[in-house]
């Protein structure tokens, strides 16, 4: 089984700000795992926010030494000596858990849902995102988005009012509310939850910082509007905490490490009464199509990672008008153009 691994810089359709950073490009890290003439596809897409950079990915995975497992097939021990190699790293070990589903799909002859047994049909409609931006450029995007049935806005600047009336003066399709935590104390966020409600928001993402747990369970007892952790729920042991916190969770491959964890995390949501959405970074097809994957489970879908992206160097789902259509390719589907 050989590792091998590309740092891709992909180029966003417009300048991507959200209530902690602003960006033109992301670097991502696509890992090429080759064993018995198949090769599985897997991609790491770090975020400082926790504690990753394309360089600490790559050297996350110039250390794995996996030479001892006859075939990618035994992935819970490989994915558990994986998981031990080194705290955190979550990206770099989703790039693992990608790249090893794909080679057993793809060793199977068959995509990863119907491995599992899903039926692609049930998978909710994805949002597509409108970044924070000044009225001329949200109009500009919020036009370009029309063919998306839900947007997902993201709030937390110092303009929130003017970006959600921006985008009220021109539609009235659900919205889907992200602060990324910038609702910095309890009495704020109520008032900002307390001027949505009746806008026909579908939730609201991560209204305070993780950080804040109580005032996130004071603010729950008071909203109307679901509450969806994103920044509070890295992986699966978060998720029992977060239960009266919040309505639900945001599950992304590149904080939980992957399809693995991804699917016992689903399963701890439903046993808590939580919903489950899964989100995304800007991310190539490799991880949206895998992600893709269990979107027959999920609640809510945010995987438009590519979709926001000029140059994806790999085809794979489909997002028409906010659908998402697989591809009955093996594994996760995703190949290079
Ligand atoms: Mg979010």
């Amino acid at each position: 089984m050989t590792l091998s691994w590309t740092v891709h810089e992909l180029h966003l359709r417009h300048t991507f700000r959200i209530s902690r950073s602003a960006s033109d490009v992301a670097r991502v890290v696509i890992l090429r795992l080759e064993h018995d003439g198949i090769v599985g596809y897997g991609e790491a897409s770090p975020t400082r926010r926790y504690g990753e950079t394309p360089e600490t990915v790559t050297a996350f995975l110039a250390s794995l030494d996996l030479s001892r497992y006859e075939s990618p097939m035994m992935l819970e021990d490989i994915l558990a000596a994986v998981e031990a190699a080194a705290p955190g790293n979550t990206s770099a070990k989703c790039a693992v858990d990608l790249a090893l589903h794909d080679w057993m799909g793809k060793k199977l002859g068959v995509p990863l849902y119907a491995l599992w047994g899903l039926t692609p049909e049930r998978a909710p409609l994805s949002s597509f995102t409108i970044a924070i931006d000044s009225t001329e450029v949200v109009r500009k995007k919020v036009e370009e988005a029309a063919e998306f049935p839900i947007l997902k806005v993201k709030l937390g600047g110092d303009n929130d009012e003017e970006m959600i009336s921006t985008i009220r003066s021109m539609t009235d399709k659900t919205l889907y509310v992200d602060a990324n935590e910038g609702w910095k104390d309890r009495e704020t966020a109520l008032a900002r939850v307390r001027w949505l409600k009746d806008k026909n928001i579908g939730f609201i993402e991560q209204p305070m910082p993780a950080a804040q747990l109580d005032d996130l369970r004071w603010l729950r007892e008071r909203s109307e509007i679901p509450l969806i952790a994103d920044e509070s729920v890295v992986r699966l042991d978060a998720i029992p905490s977060l239960a009266g916190a919040f309505d639900g969770i945001n599950i992304k491959l590149m904080k939980c490490t992957g399809l693995r964890e991804a699917m016992r995390m689903i399963a701890v949501a439903r046993a808590l009464k939580m919903k489950v959405m899964m989100g995304c970074m800007i991310e190539t097809a490799v991880g949206i199509s895998a992600g893709a994957q269990l979107a027959p489970l999920l609640d809510y879908a945010d995987l438009d990672g590519n979709v926001l992206i000029t140059d994806d160097p790999f085809d794979g789902v489909r997002n028409t008008a906010g659908r998402l259509t697989l591809t009955p390719r093996p594994g996760h589907g995703a190949v290079p153009r």
